[in-house]
């Protein structure tokens, strides 16, 4: 039996048809022009999941359900999502809409939490019972299990942990208030940080980067520029992984997770980013040296860990 996983973003709309070990059989996506309306989005949804299942060849008697993820607060018992802000759903009833045009099991769940399943079933966290999965992206996303299970909180609006207050007074965030800890350790708050660093000292190894590559600064340059030996890169980085490791001990010292997994763009950097953000955060957690340390890791299910984890939703 197979499963379809939805990765509803802001940018784009990703379906596969994922198999029982979550490996992705078949993949479609189109944007998502989220500046539509909710009628318009939900039918291109549709679409693109009929797209997807005659693309695979894959009999629809042999697709036991589908699973979507969204950014925002799901509530997954009506299978509305009440509030995102990445998309134009305000209490908008996905799961009842959808089974207009699918006679299959529906399941919603919010697209962080969708990347910790995919992690907790075929990823770096297999078998692990207490995580907590950070995605570094254009915002930071989190994924919190406690005892195997996602928590979500009492009215599915948990696990916004991008919004902890990392520095009081500090940078201005999306959501309003100020210091948050995705207002510097996203991969947006990289690129800000490194483009104000190079404002002052553009001969550097990254200034010279930026100045003469047709790609636009990114994380990747960033950590290339510093295992490099260029100062500017290895100094925007310190500062990068101390704020990140602030936030990261936090989380660990409220829920003593025994691995920390870290997700997104900049998770690409693998030791580059892990090897120095173990020394900030091993040297900062509560009780030090006296209870066994948290893991620190990479995410391994992909991309697509979004599709994989909605593939894998059963209530
Ligand atoms: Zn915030």
């Amino acid at each position: 039996m197979f499963s379809i996983g939805v990765d509803l973003g802001g940018t784009n709309i990703a379906a596969g048809v994922v198999d029982k070990s979550g490996k992705i059989v078949q993949l479609a996506s189109i944007p998502t022009q989220r500046e539509r309306n909710y009628a318009e989005i939900i039918r291109d949804l549709v679409e693109l999941i009929q797209h997807v299942i005659n693309k695979s060849s894959i009999h629809w008697s042999d697709i036991q359900k589908i699973g979507v993820g969204l950014p925002g607060v799901v509530d997954k018992k009506n299978k509305e999502v009440i509030y995102s802000c990445n998309l134009p759903f305000r209490y908008a009833p996905v799961g009842r809409d959808l089974k207009q045009f699918f006679d299959k099991p529906i399941y919603l769940e919010n697209d962080a939490n969708c990347a910790a399943i995919a992690e907790h079933n075929c990823g770096s966290t297999q078998g692990v019972y207490h995580f907590v999965l950070v995605t570094i992206g254009t915002g930071i996303g989190g994924g919190i299990f406690i005892d195997g299970r996602i928590y979500s909180g009492f009215n599915a609006a948990a696990s916004e942990i991008g919004h902890m207050v990392i520095h009081s007074m500090g940078e201005k965030c999306s959501c309003g208030r100020e210091g948050c800890f995705e207002a510097y350790s996203s991969a947006t708050a990289l690129i800000r940080q490194a483009k104000k660093a190079l404002e002052s000292q553009n001969d550097s190894i990254l200034g010279q980067r930026v100045r003469s590559k047709e790609n636009p600064l990114d994380a990747k340059m960033i950590f290339e520029a510093a295992s490099e030996g260029d100062g500017l890169a290895q100094k925007i980085l310190r500062d990068f992984i101390y704020h990140l490791s602030v936030g990261i001990v936090n989380l660990i010292n409220i829920f003593q997770p025994e691995v920390v997994v870290i997700g997104g763009g900049v998770s690409k950097a693998g030791e580059d980013l892990l090897e120095p953000l173990r020394k900030q955060v091993y040297g900062s957690i509560y009780s030090g040296d006296f209870i066994p340390k948290p893991k620190l890791t990479v995410a391994s299910a992909g991309n697509d860990a979004g599709i994989i984890g909605a593939a894998l939703l059963e209530k």
